[in-house]
């Protein structure tokens, strides 16, 4: 006789909803615990539908021997997937492989085998008997053998599962805990069924908890999405970021590193990047970074392969309580090179790419500082002759073309060391150091016949142009405001003389 309890039909709802989740994954796969997930899922229905069926009874003794083997074989599919999952959460998930997976289900398919064995038969189901409830399994020695083992994986599960919920980051314990506790009723019920197992009482409520918990978790992924990850942990976090880290004792011997420290601070020949821990900080750094800062300071320098490397040192042992420094490295090369790039372009005219005052307030005082006895140094100032005649008569796209030229030429005849300073519309400063008033003069007459030789064509005849130069020299005792107003004047003169001239 058969009776359908409300237990049963709970725990039938219960696999459908299971079985639609299963076909759902499939269709829509989701997370990286998807495989074990489905294994877990797709067991968990097969394992309740069964012992639903024998709960509600009404089967004849092979019937009820084929159900047996289905919860067999499912319950053990859901322990293996229990423990696949618990290996990827634990970042172990490389260690399993297919083949180990056809290995791992063997012991249930044995079972399968001693029961379809009618002289083996009793060592996997006892004896059968129906009562008005439903038909009980008296299970024998050898499934209790699988179940003894099913129990060593369970705890190999909750250690595993434990242990990555105390190692990860507390954004997502809470998420593991939430799991566990979802998980926690099935694993309670079905220590029930083991120290009761001839009852029948236990029999549907361990499986129908376990696929309740599968579905609430396989459903929480689509809100939850930080359940299809992987639990980060600290030491992951460590591993991963692209910043370089670095652990040392307070005498700067290295006791960890991350993959990006090994990368960007191991310089060294012959310094193998997996085999820093004992090592000397100054050993294995570039040769710029052997002394660290002070903790707290930060030190850029700039490695022998080229890059810019930005080192913070922070003293985890402040307290006294633990006694480490942590380097912070990271490789700010792009961002030196904008910032060099955007100083640059700071201290110059954007039309002509000489320097402009701002540079020459900077750099002028520094100039006339520098002069010695040993070092002269003098400027040289070019303006363009009439300059306005030739916007009047040609335009200003004209004379913008003639500024730039001029700007060519006088740039061109710089010596080394030198700067070209725009400053102002058709005036131009030359920093001259290590130059003396004589050599100056020769430039500046220099830069005025190569202009004198330019030619800018327009629809009629070329237009031609002259620069006037005034030169001065750095005298001991002069300012850089003295330096400007003398070459002003010698400017002056030259323009006096009739253009076309360079005066000192
Ligand atoms: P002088 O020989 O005495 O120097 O005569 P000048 O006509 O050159 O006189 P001045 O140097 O005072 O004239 C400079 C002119 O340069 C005035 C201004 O209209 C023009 N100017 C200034 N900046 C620019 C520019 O960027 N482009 C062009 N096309 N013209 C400019
Ligand atoms: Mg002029």
């Amino acid at each position: 006789m058969s009776t359908l309890t409300a237990l049963d039909i709970v725990a039938l709802t219960a696999s459908c909803l299971v079985l639609e989740q299963l076909l759902e994954l499939f269709l829509r796969p989701r997370g990286v615990l998807r495989g074990p997930l489905s294994f877990a899922l797709g067991g968990a229905a097969c394992w309740t539908l069964a012992a639903t069926a024998v709960d509600i009874g009404g089967l004849d003794p092979s019937g009820v021997l084929i159900l047996a083997a289905v919860q067999i074989v499912s319950s053990w599919v859901v322990v293996l997937g229990g423990t696949w999952m618990a290996l990827i959460i634990s970042y172990r998930g490389h260690l399993v492989d297919p083949h180990l997976l056809v290995i791992a289900c063997s012991p249930a398919v044995a079972m399968v085998g001693l029961l379809a064995t009618p002289s083996t038969r009793t060592l996997v189901v006892a004896h059968i008997s129906g009562t008005d409830d439903g038909s009980i399994i008296r299970w024998g020695p050898a499934f209790w053998v699988l179940t003894l083992a099913a129990g060593a994986l369970i705890g190999v599960i909750c250690a595993l599962a434990v242990g990555s919920t105390i190692a990860t980051v507390p954004g997502q314990r809470t998420v593991m805990v939430l799991v566990m506790l979802m998980v926690a009723p099935a694993g309670v019920s079905w220590a029930f069924f083991v120290a009761d197992p001839t009852s029948g009482r236990w029999s549907v409520v361990p499986p129908l908890l376990l696929s309740l918990a599968l579905l609430g978790w396989s459903r929480l992924q689509h809100r939850l999405p930080r359940l299809a990850h992987l639990p980060i942990t600290a030491v992951r976090v460590m591993r991963e970021v692209q910043s370089g880290v670095v652990v040392l004792t307070p005498d700067l011997v290295v006791l960890e590193t991350n993959a990006a420290a090994r990368a960007m601070l191991c310089t060294r020949a012959g310094c193998q990047e997996d085999d820093l821990v004992g090592r000397l900080w100054s050993e294995i750094v570039d040769p710029v970074l052997a002394v660290l800062p002070d903790a707290g300071r930060s030190l850029t320098a700039t490695t022998g392969r080229g890059r810019v490397l930005e080192i913070m040192v922070e003293d985890v042992g402040g307290d006294g309580t633990l006694p480490a420094l942590v380097v912070a490295a990271s490789d700010v090369t792009e961002l030196a090179e904008l910032r060099a790039h955007l100083a640059d372009q700071a201290t110059r005219d954007p039309m002509t790419g000489a320097r402009n005052r701002r540079f020459l307030d900077e750099r002028l005082p520094r100039l006339v500082s520098d002069t010695d006895r040993d070092h002269d140094a003098s400027v040289l100032m070019l303006d363009i002759d009439l300059f306005k005649l030739v916007n009047d008569l040609h335009g200003h796209a004209m004379g913008d073309r003639v500024v730039i030229a001029i700007a060519e030429e006088a740039a061109a005849a710089l010596p080394p060391g030198g700067d070209l300073v725009r400053t102002g519309g058709d005036e131009f400063l030359l920093l001259l150091p290590d130059t003396d008033e004589v050599a100056a003069t020769q430039i500046g007459d220099l830069v005025r016949r190569r202009c004198a030789q330019l030619q800018f064509a327009t629809h009629g005849a070329p237009v031609h142009v002259t620069v006037s130069a005034g030169v001065a020299q750095c005298l001991p005792g002069m300012t850089a405001d003295d330096l400007l107003s003398s070459v002003d004047r010698a400017l002056y003169r030259a323009k006096d003389a009739g253009r076309d001239m360079t005066h000192a």
